[in-house]
C-alpha cells in the first residue's frame, strides 16, 4: 500500500458517511446530476456546454435522508429555514364546515391532477424573471403556524404588493388550469415543460385563458387577496417533477450554472 492509498484508507475509516453522502444538496434545491445515457430516465435533461445533466428537484420532506437516482444516493440535508406565524381571524377559513372542507378536498384533487402534467413540446432554459415587483413577504421553507397552531411548511414563495399590480410569466409555457379555489383564490397553473410547472394564488385579476401558450414577460394577471390570505400578496409556487422548489434559487441568474 502506497501513501497514498493509505491516506485515503484512514480518511474513509474515520468518515465513512462523508465518503457516502458524496453527492448532496439542501431541499427544494435542484441537483445537475451529469448522465452519459440520456435514455435513462424521465426527468429532465438538458445540455450545459456540451455536457448532459439530469436534473433532479431534492424534496422539503426527505430531509437527512438519501434518495436513489440512477443508482447514484444523493443526500438532502437538514436545513432550518425559520418560522413563520400568521393570525387568521374569520375563524371559519381555519375551522372549516363540512362543505367548505368537502370543496377544499375536491379542488385539491383538481390541483393535483394538474400538477401531474408532463408535456414535451416545450423545454424551459430556466432563465426565470421574477413575476411580480414586490417585497418577499415569506421564503421558502418556513415552518408555518395558524392563529399559533401547527401546519404543513410554507413550499413557496409569497411576494407582497398592492392590489393590482400586474404578474408576468417568467418564463414561456402554456396555461394548464384556471380555478377559483377556496385556499389559493383566483388560481392558474402554467406548464413550462418537462415536468417544469409554476402556480399563482390569491390573484385578484386573470388575463389569460386556459390552453393559451404565453411568452415570457407577458402579464397574465393581477395581485390580489381572493381565497385564505391575510392582505395581498402573489403565492408563488414552483414545481419541478411534482416536487415544490425554491422559487427565489430559480430567479436568481445564470441559475444553471449556479447548480453545476
Ligand atoms: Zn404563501
Amino acid at each position: 500500500m502506497n501513501k497514498i492509498h493509505a491516506i485515503a484508507l484512514i480518511v474513509f475509516l474515520i468518515n465513512p458517511l462523508n465518503i457516502l453522502a458524496e453527492l448532496s444538496g439542501y431541499p427544494g434545491e435542484i441537483y445537475a446530476l451529469k448522465v452519459e445515457n440520456q435514455e435513462i430516465s424521465s426527468n429532465l435533461i438538458i445540455k450545459i456546454d456540451g455536457d448532459s445533466y439530469e436534473l433532479i428537484p431534492l424534496p422539503f420532506n426527505k430531509q437527512g435522508k438519501t434518495i436513489k437516482v440512477n443508482d447514484r444516493d444523493i443526500l438532502i440535508k437538514e436545513k432550518d429555514f425559520g418560522e413563520s406565524r400568521i393570525t387568521i381571524t374569520n375563524t371559519s377559513m381555519v375551522n372549516l364546515s363540512s362543505e367548505d372542507s368537502q370543496r377544499a378536498i375536491r379542488e385539491s384533487k383538481i390541483i393535483k391532477k394538474a400538477i401531474n402534467t408532463y408535456s414535451r413540446d416545450m423545454k424551459s432554459d430556466f432563465n426565470f424573471i421574477k413575476p411580480v415587483k414586490g417585497i418577499i413577504s415569506s421564503q421558502y421553507g418556513k415552518r408555518r403556524y395558524i392563529n399559533d397552531s401547527p401546519r404543513s411548511p410554507h413550499l413557496a414563495l409569497d411576494i407582497a404588493a398592492v392590489s393590482g399590480t400586474d404578474i408576468v410569466a417568467p418564463e414561456k409555457g402554456r396555461v394548464i388550469l384556471i380555478g377559483n379555489f377556496f385556499y389559493a383564490g383566483k388560481y392558474m397553473i402554467i406548464d413550462h415543460g418537462h415536468g417544469l410547472l409554476t402556480s399563482y394564488s390569491h390573484l385578484s385579476m386573470i388575463n389569460v385563458n386556459e390552453n393559451q401558450f404565453i411568452e415570457k414577460g407577458q402579464k397574465v394577471g393581477e395581485v390580489g387577496s381572493t381565497g385564505r390570505v391575510t392582505g395581498p400578496h402573489l403565492h408563488w409556487t414552483v414545481y419541478l417533477n411534482k416536487i415544490r422548489i425554491n422559487p427565489e434559487s430559480i430567479i436568481q441568474d445564470n441559475f444553471l450554472q449556479s447548480i453545476l
